[in-house]
């Protein structure tokens, strides 16, 4: 008992000291030269550094068996400036840990730590420490750099804390859990021209206003009420001014969905209103539409899997099988796509801020608890 206790102090210290150095997405230079020489510190086989820019990979084997399982942890921080007055509160003016993902990162390092004294498990764990979550660009990064062929693994898993859900609970679904996220720009032209003589131009604020309420039409005319799917549009830019007509305006958004095909779906539609409003003005349209997340989808039977060990460490009063996935995105899919594994929610309390607000801190009390999450899948999955 001591020795978690210790363990827990230990933890508390790197959450906090990593809180205080926060890095943005693919410059985590010193957060992952912390992470790689506290994987060496605890034995691991191999630390591969620099992996897709600045991600890590430790591995540890233990037995004869050989299967490898993964367990993922992102580093990045935002760029938002911390409120609030923590002794241990951002040293690095404008970047913040608002997503805890110092609190992934302790977490993983403890299991990491754990498995290492303890082993208990028979063939390869893999701990992957991903950087640029919150770009949407670590995943891909870590993959093209050959992630899969240099470490490869069977099965990955993850966790996100959540504000909201009590410590020490635990929530995850099969299938779709967390939505694809693409992004789109329609930039309309037209001529710009004098405020009082709109006639002689064909200026574009009032197709763009058009545009904007057209595209509410997606949700709720063309993509079936059993599916879900968001359109949000989220900024209107133009160049005109006080007495001038715009000829330029630049609308853009965010949309959600749970599969690719209302992704598809989506931008179609997009492009053929775009088109459509654009030529009832006389002006031109450009979409240009992005992917940036993918629809996250948790394997079946390892969700169950993830479930059983939660509830083994922490009993059934303390789990919770997702009533619906939910409209937030995360990188973490990407690696889904190319292999099963399942990722879960970890309640960071009631009274906690939101992910991505300026007093948002990961809650200390959780480190101990996703610890033994990552320990017990390993054990579980690796017999
Ligand atoms: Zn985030
Ligand atoms: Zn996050």
């Amino acid at each position: 008992m001591n020795d978690i206790h210790n363990l827990i102090a230990e933890m508390t210290e790197w959450r906090r000291h990593l809180h205080a150095n926060p890095e943005f997405g693919f410059e985590e230079k010193a957060t992952s030269a912390f992470i790689a020489a506290k994987l060496r510190e605890f034995g691991l086989d191999e630390v591969a550094e620099g992996v897709g820019g600045t991600g890590v990979v430790g591995t540890l084997r233990r037995g004869t068996g050989n299967r490898a399982v993964a367990l993922r942890a992102d580093m990045d921080a935002l760029k938002i400036t911390e409120r609030g007055a923590l002794d241990y509160k951002s040293r690095n003016d404008g970047v913040m840990h608002a997503c805890g993902h110092d609190g992934h990162t302790t977490m993983l390092l403890g299991a990491a730590k754990q498995l290492a004294e303890e082993g208990g498990f028979n063939g390869t764990v893999r701990f992957v420490f991903q950087p640029a979550e919150e770009w949407g660009k670590g995943a891909l990064s870590m993959m093209s750099d050959g992630l899969f062929e240099k470490f490869p693994f069977d099965e990955i898993y993850g966790i996100h804390n959540m504000p909201g859900i009590p410590i020490g609970h635990f929530e995850t679904k099969a299938g779709a859990f967390m939505s694809a996220e693409d992004n789109f720009e329609i930039t309309l032209q037209g001529v710009g021209g004098h405020a009082a003589r709109p006639h002689w131009g064909n200026e574009v604020l009032v197709a763009a206003c058009a545009l904007v309420t057209n595209l509410q039409t997606i949700v709720a005319r063309r993509i079936d009420p059993a599916d879900i799917g968001v359109v949000s549009v989220t900024e209107l830019i133009t160049d005109g001014t006080r007495n001038a007509l715009p000829g330029t305006a630049r609308i853009l958004g965010d949309a959600r969905s749970f599969r690719s095909e209302i992704s598809e779906h989506m931008e179609k539609q997009m492009r053929v209103i775009a088109q459509g409003t654009a030529s009832a003005f006389n002006v031109e349209a450009q979409v240009h539409y992005t992917r940036e997340f993918v629809p996250l989808l948790n394997d079946p039977a390892l969700a169950e899997e993830s479930m059983a060990v939660a509830t083994e460490l922490f009993g059934a009063t303390n789990v919770r099988v997702a009533s619906k996935p939910m409209t937030g995105s995360e990188d973490f899919a990407r690696f889904l796509s190319r292999v099963p594994g399942c990722f879960v929610f970890m309640g960071n309390g009631m009274q906690s801020s939101p992910l991505h607000n300026p007093n948002y801190d990961f809650n200390d009390e959780g480190l101990i608890h996703g610890m033994r999450f990552h320990v017990g899948i390993a054990r579980r999955r690796l017999p």
